[in-house]
């Protein structure tokens, strides 16, 4: 599976289409919020796990994507606002960030939004 075509569809939303037909939406707060490298996911070496720092939500310019850029055949490299670009998206990640209904269903098996949680009290409210 490949990544066919980026495209910005708004100042906060990208497009993804993939070469098995899947087109879906990226918001960019999720990329950066998912941002793959060691310095904001953190990263295990010998066994030891480093948890990372990303930086904070009110560093200006963190939210902005300034420019994204295919990386070989297998990633893109975000750069972002804050001048933040260590991060590579590999088809995978981004493939697992589709926010397409589709996806969000099959992520969370009920239809319910990755980002609505997993408190399991929410259930017998209401
Ligand atoms: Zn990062
Ligand atoms: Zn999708």
């Amino acid at each position: 599976m490949n990544l066919t075509r980026l495209r910005r569809i708004s100042p906060d939303v990208l497009e993804l289409s993939w070469s098995d037909g899947h087109t879906g939406p990226c918001s960019v707060r999720t990329l950066r919020d998912n941002c793959p490298c060691a310095g904001c996911a953190g990263e295990t070496v010998l066994m030891r796990t480093y948890p990372g720092s990303p930086a904070a939500d009110d560093v200006p310019g963190k939210y902005e994507l300034a420019a994204a850029e295919v990386v070989g055949s297998y990633a893109v490299q975000m750069t972002w606002g804050d001048g933040h670009r260590e991060g590579l998206y590999t088809w995978e990640v981004l493939r697992s960030l589709c926010e397409c209904p589709a996806c969000g269903a099959a992520r969370t098996g009920g239809g319910k939004p990755s980002w609505a949680g997993g408190n399991a009290a929410d259930q017998q409210r209401g």
